[in-house]
């Protein structure tokens, strides 16, 4: 399966930047995985006209649940594939603790996504607290059950493993803590969804560099990465692009 390099550039960067950062990625040396690029919603379209015909990918941070409605400062999934959006980020642990989102809000959003086109990313992942209390894989499966709609591996969802204590830290798993978590996804995919769970991507995120991207992304199970602090410069996301 061709491993997908997902960087999700949070709630960085003025207008200038984005454009700069979109024509870096885009101009980058072709690699062995597809691309794809998340900015902030204000960003999206600019970002778009940048990417233009390249090969990398527009994806958002989030959606509304619902297609539309009174919902003052969101954005709903139709819009995002309106403005050439084909991923979507959801249940990021950024949405979870800013945001209070839940396993059922997720699978919402993850439900409209669908709905819309867009291929979710659903992201799942373990406080430092559960991981020290063996209670990693367990957390992880119950997000699983809880976050994906029924509709998703059809749809080709992509699941992105994220270890809350590892994101933005600098810090990471062990590459055999990594290699056993997403052996338990994949389990659970293929439990849920039979043969297409066994297709589905599952992301490893967290504290992926340039530095450590070649070792992660060999690991079993680890279809790509999805990448924060490190895709905001070109030449750090194309670099683990090239780990590939
Ligand atoms: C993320 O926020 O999805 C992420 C993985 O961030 P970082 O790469 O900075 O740890």
């Amino acid at each position: 399966m061709r491993p997908l390099i997902a960087g999700n550039w949070k709630m960085h960067g003025t207008l200038d930047s984005a454009r700069e950062l979109a024509s870096g990625v885009a101009s980058g040396v072709a690699s062995g995985a597809d691309l794809l690029v998340c900015p902030p919603f204000v960003h999206l379209a600019p970002v778009a006209g940048v990417l233009g015909g390249s090969s990398v990918a527009l994806g958002a941070q989030d959606c509304h649940a619902a297609a539309k409605g009174a919902h003052t400062g969101d954005v709903s999934a139709p819009m995002l594939a309106d403005l050439g959006a084909r991923f979507v980020i959801l249940g990021h642990s950024e949405r979870r603790s800013d945001h209070g989102e839940s396993d059922a809000v997720v699978l919402a959003k993850a439900e409209a996504a669908l709905a819309a086109g867009l291929t979710p990313v659903v992201c799942v992942g373990e406080s430092e607290a559960q991981r020290v209390a063996g209670e990693a894989e367990a957390v992880v499966a119950g997000q699983l059950a809880g976050s994906l709609p029924e509709g998703f591996a059809a749809a080709g969802g992509v699941v992105a493993y994220e270890p809350v204590w590892a994101i933005g830290t600098g810090r990471t798993p062990t590459e055999g803590d990594i290699a056993a978590m997403h052996a338990r996804i994949r389990a659970e995919l293929q439990a849920r969804f039979g043969e297409a769970g066994g297709k589905l991507r599952i992301l490893y995120g967290g504290s992926v560099k340039p530095g450590n991207a070649k070792a992660i992304l060999a690991l079993p199970h680890v279809d790509g990465a999805l990448v924060g602090g490190a895709s905001l410069v070109a030449a750090d996301f194309l670099g683990i692009a090239m780990a590939v």
